[in-house]
């Protein structure tokens, strides 16, 4: 095998990757090359790729054999394109390394700037500029990142020593008033000189040697700390809360530097393509003057917006539209850019996807197909689930503005729109701790640092007092669709005493605010929210979505209050009508069921169950109704009986009067009902072979209940179900006695009514058995819920507390996801693929989904699209995801089937995990083909729409 090559060299117009190498570039470096090929001003580099980061963490820390040459060899050629250079006393080269993931992971892993600056290259540098200040600034930067991310000093520790420099020397010297700020330009030369020294010092103690001189070893130590900063907790916990999985590591790049803080004409931007809120599509930014790097981000000072470097250096800014423009047609899509103006000059440092707030996230894509730039399927493809959940996040109640009025308490900067409310907390962690009990709290930080990230998540809201639009925190939570409000610079922040004050005004950790992100006001107290209209871009691209899919999307509802609403979000009908929630309804009703259960004999038991018929007919014929015309899944009584007997002594003596039995008895019925292990109990449709009676009661209320709408000329389709099913025998029974009880009612009402039988398949013996069982069901539903609970043996109460370490990247690593709430593709998954073929072997036209959480994860509902299913069925506010989800699988298998050579790499072999086992012998096939066989043998009543594009002049080429 030929040795891998593990560097890429760009510069000069020239590149050696380009922006297709993203997973083995990263997404920073693969930028970096197209730009550079597509003749933008882009500094000289080379990238190191993802694959000697894996291959680093895998040797324990050590660079795999060949790299340090090959590094050498790149490093030549960059100082042969720059013309100078590493550590030449004149005029050096000097150089940044830079992180780069091949996803972005904004602020999480490190960069060095300034690298190769020495006490002696330090002076040449000055000389060659004719700028000592800005050299020495330089310098003092490098030793402070060098110092921190390669060698684990506090940051903090510098940051003191800077404070304590422009206190005792640069406000003394400019005659600063004690109630302002000194800014880092404030500092001169002489305290530069002087803090430099300090720096040094501070290394030395801590490091035991003087800060290294030799630039070649700067270099090796910045490389490791960023290959290391792959694996720092905050990156870690970034990809745990991103579902980030399967990534080999970042990438480095090593790029000559080009000087923002080269006094006035120079500075420091970063903008993006189109609004990142609102998705407008107007060119969007901050600049900051006479500063070099993270400035910006951080919020050091406060930048200026974008159209005021057009009044400031109009032939940089006209040079800034035009690469605005080229880029977005290059890329065909929202970009976010850095950028430095160095005396006048522009370069580019980065270019990548922009994180977008959900309701730009529809706008641009619907823009961008309307402007002929993509094409309907990819605007679906680049919808994410959390897109769709950011569309319907609350916003503030505003009828009452006189209440809003008194409740107003600071204006700050509107970063991530949306509205949040909840109680203040002043630190990550307490965040993270108090969401955990189910408080709702809002993270109110002077501004936010990587480290935060699991705090930033666990907040409904972010709240800073200082960075702007594109800082830390603003850039995290739009990611996310969070309520964010930035550089609320009225905050007065005390973190020991855990209060802020604006003005008079004082606010305690624990008390309530409302943010409102739209407007960047804050509000004291908690305000109403409620529920916004979504866009017309959402509606616009929802019709695309839903003339694209073919897996059909219904929903799990138990009130007609649900089913409303989840038919408002588009359910296609009920997937999973879960009876016995009805049963809690009321006093009343709990009471009759007790009745029931606690009854020994049957006619006591039929006396309590009359009293229930009533309660269920009339909450079927509300569910019938709110449903009209499509399809209601109801599912038979599945609880094992003591869930509804009380267990406590109050409960037991109150039944007991209430029934008119002894106490003694209710006791030893309660006693009776106790199961060793409940899970695997009495339960399902084990109940009603042992009290027939129940089933009795349920089918005729299912039944009196669409007999009375069909009369009222409401179109009902009643699929009666049958839960935990183990055998065709069992199912048989309960068939027929459904059928004669209902054809009975039928019969007596004298009106024509077509009804469906059919089971649940969550007992892995069901999946196995799916051929005898599909000659009695007319359809199935994996209950995927107790399937993976009975296929892994994990109990899904009690997996919480060892479960995560199973997903934990950093401890087993076993699943990617959580199983019980993604679909366990190959085990489960398994099953389901077997029931269905199995299944459809025997009765072609049987109707299949799912009914499980999963119906309403993405990655699982692709995976019911692959195996053929007709629908999934999800909670109702999960109904538009399982919609998005169901287009994506069909743009994907398109994708993948229209390019027979890529099928040899991943997708193929990601279509063959779900293939069944036989298909494995006739070699590799495009994902739709295999899926093909793995429906077609058996499935006829697979949809049939498979795949037909939508609105084909659209298409790219
Ligand atoms: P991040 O991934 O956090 O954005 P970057 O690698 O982009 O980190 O570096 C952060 C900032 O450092 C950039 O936005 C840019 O301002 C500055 N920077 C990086 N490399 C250079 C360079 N070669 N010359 C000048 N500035 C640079
Ligand atoms: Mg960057
Ligand atoms: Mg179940």
């Amino acid at each position: 095998m030929p040795k891998k090559k593990f560097v890429y060299s760009f510069g000069a117009g020239v590149a050696e990757g380009d922006g297709t190498m993203k997973e083995l570039l990263g997404g920073k470096g693969a930028g970096l090359h197209e730009m550079t090929k597509i003749g933008l001003p882009v500094p000289a580099g080379f990238t190191i790729t993802t694959e000697v980061c894996d291959l680093f963490f895998k040797s324990g820390k050590k660079w795999p054999e060949g790299l340090e040459k090959e590094v050498q060899k790149h490093l030549k050629q960059l100082e042969k394109t720059t013309g100078k250079t590493l550590g030449d006393p004149r005029d050096p080269l000097l150089v940044s390394v830079r992180s780069g993931a091949p996803v972005s992971m904004p602020g999480m892993m490190e960069t060095i700037l300034n690298l190769g600056l020495t006490d002696a290259s330090v002076e040449g540098l000055a000389a060659k500029t004719g700028n000592r200040r800005f050299a020495l600034d330089a310098y003092r930067r490098f030793i402070m990142m060098y110092g921190s991310t390669a060698m684990g000093i506090e940051r903090e520790e510098f940051d003191k020593a800077f404070d304590e420099i422009k206190a005792k020397r640069t406000r003394a010297r400019l005659g600063i008033p004690a109630d302002q700020k000194v800014n880092d330009t404030d500092v001169n030369e002489e305290e530069l000189d002087e803090l430099i020294k300090m720096f040094k010092k501070i290394y030395r103690e801590h490091i035991k040697v003087d800060f290294p001189q030799d630039p070649w070893e700067q270099l090796k130590g910045a490389i490791d700390a960023v290959f290391n900063s792959w694996m720092a907790d905050k990156a870690v916990t970034y990809r745990k809360v991103e579902k980030l999985v399967g990534i080999k590591g970042t990438a480095v790049n090593v790029v000559q530097m080009v000087f923002g803080n080269k006094g006035e004409t120079s500075g420091t931007g970063v903008c993006f393509t189109r609004d990142p809120n609102s998705g407008e599509n107007v060119f969007y930014g901050d600049y900051l003057v006479n500063a070099q790097g993270e400035d910006v981000v951080a919020g050091i000072r406060t930048p200026i917006r974008l159209a005021e470097l057009d009044k400031r250096d109009p032939k940089v800014y006209k040079q800034l539209v035009d690469i605005r423009r080229k880029l977005e047609k290059h890329y065909r899509d929202m970009q976010d850019l850095e950028f430095t103006v160095e005396e006048g000059k522009l370069y580019m440092l980065q270019c990548r996807t922009g994180k977008r707030s959900p309701i730009a996230a529809f706008r641009i894509a619907v823009d961008m197909v309307k402007e002929g730039l993509i094409s309907k399927e990819e605007a679906i493809l680049r919808i994410k689930a959390s897109d769709i959940e950011g569309i319907f996040y609350p916003m503030i109640d505003k009828s009452k503005p006189e209440e809003l009025k008194k409740a107003f308490l600071v204006q700050g900067i509107d970063a991530v729109p949306g509205a949040a409310t909840g109680k203040v907390v002043f630190n990550a962690k307490d965040a993270e701790e108090w969401a955990a009990k189910g408080e709702k709290v809002i993270l109110v930080r002077k501004e936010t640092s990587p480290e935060d990230v699991g705090g930033m998540h666990a907040a409904q809201g972010i709240l800073t007092a200082t960075g702007g639009k594109t800082s830390h925190a603003a850039v995290v939570a739009r990611g996310w669709g969070k309520t964010c409000i930035v550089g609320c610079e009225k905050l007065d922040i005390d973190y020991e005493k855990g209060i802020f004050a604006v003005g008079e005004t004082v606010i305690k950790e624990g008390d309530y605010i409302t943010l409102d992100g739209g407007t960047g006001n804050v509000y004291k107290g908690q305000l109403k929210l409620v529920k916004p209209e979504p866009p017309k871009a959402y509606t616009t691209l929802m019709s695309w979505v839903d003339k694209i899919r073919t897996l059909k999307v219904r929903t799990n509802a138990d009130t007609p209050y649900d089913a409303e609403k989840a038919r408002q979000l588009g359910a296609e009908g009920i997937g999973l009508c879960r009876t016995e929630h009805m049963f809690f309804d009321s006093e009343e009703r709990i009471l009759a069921i007790r009745e029931m259960i606690i009854a020994d004999d049957l006619e006591s038991r039929k006396k309590a169950l009359a009293k229930l018929l009533p309660f269920q007919t009339k909450d079927f014929e509300g569910i019938f109704k709110a449903m009209d015309g499509l399809p209601v899944t109801i599912r038979l009584i599945d609880p094992p009986l003591h869930e509804f007997v009380p267990h406590d002594e109050e409960g037991q003596r109150a039944l007991a009067k209430a029934v008119g039995v002894s106490f003694e008895k209710v006791v030893q019925r309660v006693e009776q009902l106790h199961e060793a292990n409940p899970m695997l109990g009495h339960r399902g449709c084990r109940l009603a072979i042992t009290y027939p009676e129940i089933l009795d009661m349920q089918v005729t209320a299912i039944i009196t209940a669409a007999c009375n709408m069909t009369k009222k000329g409401i179109k009902v389709l009643p699929e009666i179900m049958i839960p935990l099913v183990i055998d065709d025998k069992e199912l048989k029974i309960l068939e027929t006695r459904t059928r004669e009880v209902a054809d009975a009612i039928i019969a007596k009402s004298g009106i024509k009514l077509s009804y469906m039988v059919g089971t649940m398949i969550e007992v892995p013996r069901a999946a196995l058995l799916a051929d005898r069982i599909a000659t009695v069901a007319e359809f199935f539903s994996f209950g995927t819920n107790d399937l993976t609970q009975m296929t892994l043996g994990l109990s899904r109460d009690d997996a919480g507390k060892f479960l995560p370490d199973y997903v934990d990247e950093k401890k087993a690593g076993v699943f990617k996801a959580d199983p019980f709430q993604s679909l366990d593709q190959d085990g489960v998954g398994m099953l389901i693929r077997m029931g269905i073929e199995k299944g459809r072997s025997v009765r072609p036209k049987l109707k299949v989904g799912i009914c499980g959480e999963h119906g309403g994860d993405p990655a699982s509902v692709k995976f019911c699209h692959r195996v053929g299913m007709n629908y999934v069925s999800s909670s109702p506010f999960r109904v538009p995801i399982s919609r998005l989800a169901a287009a994506q699988a069909v743009v994907e298998e398109t994708a993948s089937a229209k390019k027979p050579g890529k099928n040899r790499g991943r997708p193929a072999k990601k279509a063959s995990a779900v293939a069944p086992k036989k298909t494995s012998t006739r070699g590799r096939k495009p994902a739709s083909a295999v899926r093909a066989v793995s429906a077609s043998s058996a499935a006829s009543a697979a949809p049939k729409r498979r795949g037909r594009p939508l609105g084909s002049k659209n298409k790219n080429k």
